[in-house]
């Protein structure tokens, strides 16, 4: 790289310790053994400064969704800081590369997602969401629907209005002050949460009907909307009964209270589908993006804006929002060349044909008979599975976290990256990975958890 010297390993651990506030850490303990340091990518492999050599279980954060090292998003960055490298849109400007994604994404979208708003990630997207809800009633006369409705143990971003809706309470002990007017119900989270003999179908329905005992609770003439990630991504991999959304659905639309799906992860065909809900079958107003609109090559966030809500906005007048990098033009233009991957190139379609069901055939395959993996989750290229202490009946670790971060890094120490969130193991890889790479994913996977056992 041109713009690093070369060093040891040891010179970089010591200088990132120095020098370095990594997010979500503590650095006491992660200073004393030294960070791993990733120095190369390509496809789904990763290097370390060791030359080690890794499998990328987790497309970063959940985010590269092309894989590694694409020259086709590179050529599009260069092209693009060459031609016009920045240009806001704030003061009666626009510009190619903006105009062109957001005509694209109103293609790639379900019908009535006509308006799309930028942000640089997706924290700064639900940021955004927030006020999109509260312009949309206000237009409509009805300032009072102020409260949102989200859910313990979702997650939404790391902003103040990010953590604020979602529902981390390690989170929110850190945060000065929380964003008034957001109430959390329960999650859908069957196996870790419903009493013995509760079917999961009863307990999709039970936690639905949370909602609408919150909304009776406020008063529906004080609610704005419900915010959900269509299945839980960073609080464990959780996909809700499928009685759940149905029954979402019907209440938002009984009381008319917006219904806010966070794409962040499920977005740009993680499930198979373009969008995560299309897989439950429910229908949002409005859409968070982040992550995959750019597969991670440079930060990009957005909002997808169904009619029903933007021609209202736009019709009230001013919307006083935006960032200085709001529909950046080499964002913009990497997300079109992102895009093109995806859809031309047929990687989406790849996942809900060929590589998503060969996925998770082999995961059940490979771990339904282990000790204790109790259940697996997903579809697509998106995996969760629950670690337990006894399988029948269920019976989940007393000391959960511990054993998740145990499997976690005999994964590390295997050169396979696999995330633990609890007593959880995630895997989402990059949606370009072939049936060889699959392969030994899920037989890395399985040898880390047979060393867990
Ligand atoms: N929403 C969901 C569902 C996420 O998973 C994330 C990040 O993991 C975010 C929002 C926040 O996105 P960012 O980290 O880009 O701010």
């Amino acid at each position: 790289n041109m713009q690093t010297t070369q060093r040891t390993t040891q010179e970089w651990q010591q200088l990132d310790a120095a020098h370095h506030m990594h997010p979500f850490s503590d650095m006491g303990s992660l200073n004393k053994a030294g960070s791993r340091v990733i120095t190369r990518a390509k496809g789904v492999y990763l290097w370390d400064s060791n030359g080690n050599k890794i499998i990328d279980g987790m497309a970063g954060l959940w985010c590269v969704n092309v894989g590694y090292g694409r020259q086709e998003l590179a050529d599009a960055a260069r092209d693009q800081m060459l031609e016009l490298p920045y240009y806001n849109t704030f003061f009666k400007t626009t510009h190619p590369p903006v105009i062109e994604l957001s005509q694209q994404l109103s293609e790639l979208t379900p019908d009535g997602f006509n308006h799309f708003f930028y942000c640089n990630s997706g924290s700064e997207g639900n940021d955004t969401v927030l006020r999109i809800v509260h312009q949309y009633w206000a237009a409509l006369g009805k300032p009072q629907r102020k409260v949102v409705i989200s859910r313990i143990n979702g997650y939404h971003g790391s902003t103040i209005a990010g953590a604020s809706l979602g529902g981390m309470g390690y989170m929110h002990e850190q945060m000065p002050s929380k964003v008034e007017n957001i109430v959390h119900i329960h999650q859908p989270y069957w196996y870790g949460e419903a009493a013995e003999g509760v079917t999961p179908e009863a307990f999709g329905k039970a936690r639905a009907a949370e909602l609408e005992a919150k909304i009776l609770e406020l008063g529906a003439d004080n609610v704005a909307a419900f915010i959900g990630e269509p299945f839980q991504g960073a609080g464990g991999v959780i996909f809700p009964p499928e009685s759940y959304w149905p029954e979402i659905q019907r209440i938002c639309d009984k009381y008319g209270i917006l219904l806010v799906a966070d794409e962040v992860i499920g977005g740009f065909g993680r499930t198979g589908e373009w969008f995560a809900h299309q897989h439950f079958g429910f229908k949002p107003d409005i859409m968070t993006l982040a992550k995959g609109l750019t597969s991670g090559y440079v930060p990009m966030g957005a909002v997808a804006i169904h009619d029903k809500v933007a021609l209202p906005i736009i019709e009230a007048g001013d919307f006083n929002h935006g960032m200085t990098y709001s529909g950046h033009p080499v964002a913009a233009a990497v997300a079109l060349a992102n895009i093109a991957i995806l859809r031309d190139g047929g990687v989406v379609d790849q996942v809900k044909n060929e590589t998503g069901p060969y996925f998770q055939k082999s995961l059940r395959e490979a771990l339904s008979s282990s000790p204790i993996i109790g259940e697996i989750h997903g579809t697509g290229l998106v995996a969760g599975m629950q670690l337990c202490e006894e399988k029948n009946p269920r019976k989940r670790f007393a000391n959960g976290g511990d054993v998740g971060l145990i499997c976690r890094d005999h994964c590390f120490g295997n050169n396979l990256i696999m995330r633990a969130t609890g007593d959880r193991m995630l895997l989402s890889p990059p949606l370009v990975i072939s049936r060889t790479e699959i392969d030994e994913l899920v037989d890395k996977a399985a040898r880390c958890i047979a060393l867990t056992a």
